[in-house]
């Protein structure tokens, strides 16, 4: 039944909620809202989306 979703609705990022739990930045989300109202990592606790393995 789910129809009529804009193509400009990106879907919400899915983070590491083991990660975000203790996270003071994103308050265990995982996820932080630009100011353009869209969902992002919280690149506090989530690792990167390229996912280099580099560490902090
Ligand atoms: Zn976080």
């Amino acid at each position: 039944m789910a129809h009529g979703v804009p193509h400009h609705a990106l879907p919400i990022p899915r983070p590491d909620l083991g990660l975000a739990r203790d996270c003071e930045h994103c308050l265990g989300w995982g996820t932080v809202v630009t100011r353009d109202g869209e969902h992002q990592l919280c690149h506090t606790c989530q690792p990167g989306p390229g996912g280099d393995g580099t560490a902090v």
